[in-house]
């Protein structure tokens, strides 16, 4: 098989170009990650089934990869405009627990999601919390070259100074800045701060540190550029997110790092997934939904499995946005099922693994060669189809399909998930009730996690705990 040229869309240049890493044989991927104050819903998913495919993919063009997903937890407000409360904070104050517990818990179940996706590991999960002495450096490095001023309640970046500032969005301020222009201690509406000060008044923070400015916290972009200039150094090859950041947090993160760092540009290809929607809206936390947006639990009932739901994601090309509708989920876990079937049926013959006939060899290479064209996921669905209903030998295609499968995270052969026992699950249950009885808060935790790493959340309220299945 030869390796096809990849090609991506750059969303900097609007264009689908050749990907050359600047490093030859290595590349380096930074993923704007999510923040942990409430569980991640369907829509949340989507970026970071993007993120696993075009790591996969870089992979199969031979290239070792780093790839770098970060966990907000702290310093994302309510309000885009810098003001407002840290996301964090008040889940806090909601759930009466610490804001860094929570931050666990929400990480925990994000990770499993992304586990039960088939969404690999990133190389590393840079948490912002533990990165505020990176975070003040680059702020200091900013500060020396004159590009940041203090406000009333804290320090920005001012973009009046960077003439290239908004080369992403090709807007020196969108409509999206008059949006979260607001904020007495703003100069232009497109700055924004690189460090809050802790409110004097009013109950303290519980995520807060010392700088050189004050008691405080990071904003929510500064965060990005100093955890991914830590770990993939001054230049990035491929930085991903949603289609939301273009206009504000990644001009924001450029205009940082190009800066501080004195590089540009300082990311290769910027890639951005579109939107999750459901009837017609982007599913959303904040959406005012009658109920909680969709996660990944709410599709067991439907009849669809994590699986499916990738499936599903993979019917659109990922800069389109795409439609969530049961009947769609339920023709994603069908489809899915029937590559399965073949998958098991040609293993059940018990032949050997032969190397496809050429007609076959041909569909394998017209599989990756989509994918290579800007990871086009539905045309590689298309080759599947091509494979599943094509003439050759039931174990020739079923392997083929088991191969092209596992290249896309589609885990045709993988056994379906295995179910823990019932009275296991209570006694486990009962033993992290008595735990929490006798305040051995520790134990409890680990119990939690137990049962969280068996697929099973549970949940406390006043008159108890109740537990279900992921
Ligand atoms: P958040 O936790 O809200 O910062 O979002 C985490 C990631 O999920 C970001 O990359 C968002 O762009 C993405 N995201 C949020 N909602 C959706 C949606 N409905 N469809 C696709 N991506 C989304
Ligand atoms: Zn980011």
């Amino acid at each position: 098989m030869t390796v096809t040229e990849l090609r991506l869309y750059n969303s900097l240049t609007r264009a689908i170009e050749p990907f050359r890493p600047r490093t030859p044989g290595r590349a380096t991927v930074y993923s704007c990650g999510p923040t942990v104050y409430s569980r991640q819903h369907l829509g949340n998913m989507r970026p970071y089934v993007l993120a696993d495919l075009l790591t996969r993919v870089l992979r199969l063009q031979g290239l070792e990869v780093k790839h770098v997903i970060n966990i907000t937890d702290v310093g994302h407000l309510t309000d885009d405009a810098d003001q407002g409360e840290d996301k964090l904070e008040l889940a806090a104050q909601r759930s009466g627990s610490s804001a860094l517990e929570v931050a666990r818990v929400w990480t925990e179940l994000f990770k499993r999601d992304l586990q039960r996706l088939e969404v690999r590991e990133p190389d590393v999960w840079a948490r912002a919390t533990e990165h505020i002495p990176e975070q003040v450096a680059m702020i200091q490095q900013l500060e020396a070259k004159g590009l940041t001023y203090r406000g009333e309640d804290g320090v920005y970046f001012d973009t009046a100074k960077d003439p290239g500032y908004g080369a992403l969005s090709r807007a020196k301020a969108s409509a999206e800045h008059a949006r979260v222009s607001a904020g007495a201690s703003k100069r232009n509406p497109a700055d924004f701060a690189l460090w809050k000060f802790s409110p004097t008044e009013g109950p303290q923070r519980q995520l807060e540190w010392p700088s050189p400015w004050g008691v405080g916290f990071p904003g929510w972009h500064i965060e990005c550029s100093a955890m991914a200039t830590r770990h993939l150094g001054p230049h990035i090859d491929i930085h991903t997110g949603g289609i939301d950041h273009v206009a504000v947090h990644h001009n924001n993160e450029i205009a940082q790092s190009e800066n501080a760092l004195g590089v540009r540009p300082w990311v290769q290809v910027w890639m951005h997934g579109a939107w999750l929607l459901f009837d017609g809206e982007k599913v959303s936390k904040s959406r005012s939904h009658e109920r909680l947006p969709p996660n990944l639990d709410d599709l067991s009932p439907l009849g669809v499995t994590p699986g499916g739901f990738r499936y599903y994601l993979y019917t659109a090309h990922y800069r389109s946005p795409l439609n969530l509708s049961g009947e769609a989920l339920r023709g994603a876990e069908t489809a899915r099922k029937r590559l399965r079937a073949i998958v098991r049926a040609g293993a059940a013959t018990d032949a050997a693994p032969t190397p496809p006939s050429s007609a076959l060899g041909a569909l394998r290479q017209k599989f990756h060669d989509a994918l290579c064209v800007d990871l086009d996921a539905p045309r590689a669905l298309a080759v599947l189809w091509q494979i599943a209903d094509h003439s050759a030998p039931l174990p020739e295609r079923a392997h083929l399909l088991r191969e092209l499968g596992d290249v896309i995270g589609l885990g045709l052969a993988a056994p379906p998930p295995a179910m823990e026992d019932d009275a296991l699950v209570e006694s486990l249950v009962a033993r992290r009730n008595q735990a929490r009885e006798a305040r051995d808060f520790a134990l409890s935790d680990a119990l939690r996690a137990e049962l969280l790493a068996k697929g099973v959340i549970v949940e406390d309220s006043p008159a108890g705990s109740t537990w279900r299945r992921l």
